[in-house]
């Protein structure tokens, strides 16, 4: 094995509450002067063009939203081509009402720290209700591109339509990005991305589907915080993942390859335990790095607090969860397995307590039409069996290996009236509509919520692989009303207060960044009426 370069600091390492003090300033003007102690003076903008990896906003709200980019002139260095000594850079943000950035409504200075990959996160504050916003960052003498970013309507503000899109599972050498093309053109709210921003795994020299030649330092697995970041800058380096970020806020969370394929909790799939919350630590700093996060979400050591709430008017509130950093050891084991006992001991969980207990809290005073978990792995069940001789088996890193958590949510659900609960879902690479029960293998028990599981951006490629596996399961499962294995795509939901509408837009391929998109089929939800029914 080649000798890996040295590689930077955990944040675990350095002082957490500087970065707090350094980038909480709200709107506020941080000048030279009042650079915190420890931070005697900022160094030098770069003097190249150090806006390579694009602006980024997300976590809209009624009066703010985040605002982000990163410094990095040569962003596939391990350093970003800022210079290992390169300490924190000062960097201006404008947000304006119009897009030729003509009326200024918000401006200030952030701080770029080395310890944070010179990534900027702007918490902006005191902007209107439901409006469009424009910025732009200044480094020196380079500007950004300009960024668009919309905020959400005032709390129980009456909405009558939301327009967004949901994606998940981008693997790079998988293909390209022609989903994003086609949902940069499409008009929306807000994006919402379900994990697998980054595969962890070695690039090959010639990046797969992508047949373009890639560095050495890629080659292998990513387990060190100067791996991850490459790689999120090799992932954003693509133009068309840049401009769906560029153009609409995003509500983003992880699921398992930010950090390592299928861990659970401090579980790890292959890495030695010793060693795991370690890696996990360095995976969550990079997600934190790349991503439109609030401060709120910055990493500590190995924790960082990513399940969070938004809502948009009357109509819709979101609870986005994290259902990897807490959930238990797979109590069943690994892989397709048959249930074990232990998978219905009421200590199981895929949220941790506390999580669990904060979903709850939240649907229950949620005063929205629409309530959506936007989550990880499939809720709904998809029983095995007709591969083992009609004894039931199930993939046990989904809810299936989780069933005793999954019935405590959906029978809260149930039981309280929770208003039009809706779950939406990545990681199969496969489309999947379910009707959720709270024993899915009872024909009487009713339909409590509705699921969508969305396709892959790009993961499996081409290949026509999960369609033959998965399809001939399906009979066995009849909630599933529909279910396509190998189209790659993104899923966009309209909302009314009457409805939930569903397309499921699919690309022709992604051999080719410019691939035609059509909308595959359509399902509706009607307030009211938990289960999709075909458009
Ligand atoms: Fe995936
Ligand atoms: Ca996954």
């Amino acid at each position: 094995m080649a000798t890996r370069e040295p590689l930077p600091e955990l944040l675990s390492n350095i002082d957490r509450r500087r970065f707090l003090q350094l980038t909480a300033g709200v709107a506020a003007t941080l000048g030279l002067s009042q650079l915190p102690a420890g931070i005697a003076r900022a160094a030098r903008p770069p003097a190249a063009f150090p806006f390579t990896l694009g602006v980024a906003s997300g976590d809209p709200s009624a009066h703010g939203v985040v605002l982000w980019t990163r410094l990095a002139p040569r962003p596939l260095e391990f350093d970003g081509g800022m210079g290992r000594s390169r300490g924190p850079v000062e960097v201006d943000w404008q947000v304006a009402s119009d897009e030729a950035m003509s009326t200024i409504v918000a401006s200030g200075t952030s701080v770029a720290p080395s310890e944070l990959a010179h990534s900027v996160h702007v918490e902006v504050a005191g902007l209107q209700s439901s409006r469009e916003y424009f910025y732009r960052f200044r480094a020196g003498d380079h500007v950004s591109a300009i960024g668009r970013t919309k905020t959400t309507p005032a709390p129980g503000s009456p909405l009558e339509q939301l327009r967004f899109a949901f994606a998940s599972c981008q693997d790079w050498q998988a293909g390209f990005y022609s989903a994003y093309r086609r949902m940069a053109e499409e008009d929306l709210d807000v994006i919402v991305h379900l994990g697998d921003y980054i595969y962890e795994y070695g690039i090959g020299p010639t990046g797969g589907a992508r047949n373009v030649a890639v560095p050495a330092q890629f080659r292998t697995e990513t387990t060190r915080l100067g791996e991850y970041r490459i790689r999120y800058a090799l992932y954003r380096s693509d133009p068309d993942l840049q401009e769906v970020h560029r153009l609409f806020p995003w509500l983003v969370t992880w699921d398992d390859h930010e950090v390592e394929n299928d861990y659970a909790g401090d579980d790890p799939e292959s890495e030695p335990a010793a060693h795991f919350l370690a890696r996990r630590a360095a995976a969550y700093q990079a997600y934190y790095e790349h991503l439109p996060l609030r401060l709120s979400s910055m990493p500590n050591g190995p924790n960082a607090l990513l399940y969070r709430r938004v809502a948009f008017g009357d109509l819709a509130e979101f609870s986005v969860l994290d259902t990897r950093q807490y959930r238990s050891d797979p109590p069943c084991g690994r892989g397709e397995q048959p249930r074990c006992a232990l998978a219905l001991d009421p200590v199981t969980t895929m949220t941790g307590p506390a999580q669990e207990q904060w979903l709850l809290d939240g649907l229950d005073a949620s005063g929205t039409t629409w309530n959506v978990m936007a989550q990880q792995v499939m809720m709904g069940e998809l029983d095995h069996k007709i591969y083992y001789d009609g004894n039931t088996v199930y993939w046990q890193d989904a809810w299936d290996g989780f069933p005793a958590a999954r019935a405590r949510i959906l029978d809260h659900v149930a039981t309280q009236g929770i208003r039009n609960p809706v779950v939406i879902t990545g990681d199969w690479h496969s489309t999947f509509v379910n009707d959720l029960k709270v024993d899915f293998k009872d024909p009487a028990s009713p339909v409590v919520a509705t699921e969508f599981v969305g396709t892959s951006i790009s993961s499996n490629g081409d290949a026509i692989v999960y369609g033959p596996y998965y399809g001939p399961m399906v009979p066995d499962n009849p909630h599933i009303k529909f279910f396509d294995g190998d189209r790659r795509g993104y899923v966009r939901c309209t909302l009314t207060p009457d409805s939930w509408t569903t397309d499921l837009r699919m690309v022709s391929t992604v051999s080719t960044s410019d691939a035609p998109v059509s909308t595959f089929a359509s399902f509706v939800i009607q307030n009211g009426v938990p289960g999709a029914v075909p458009a």
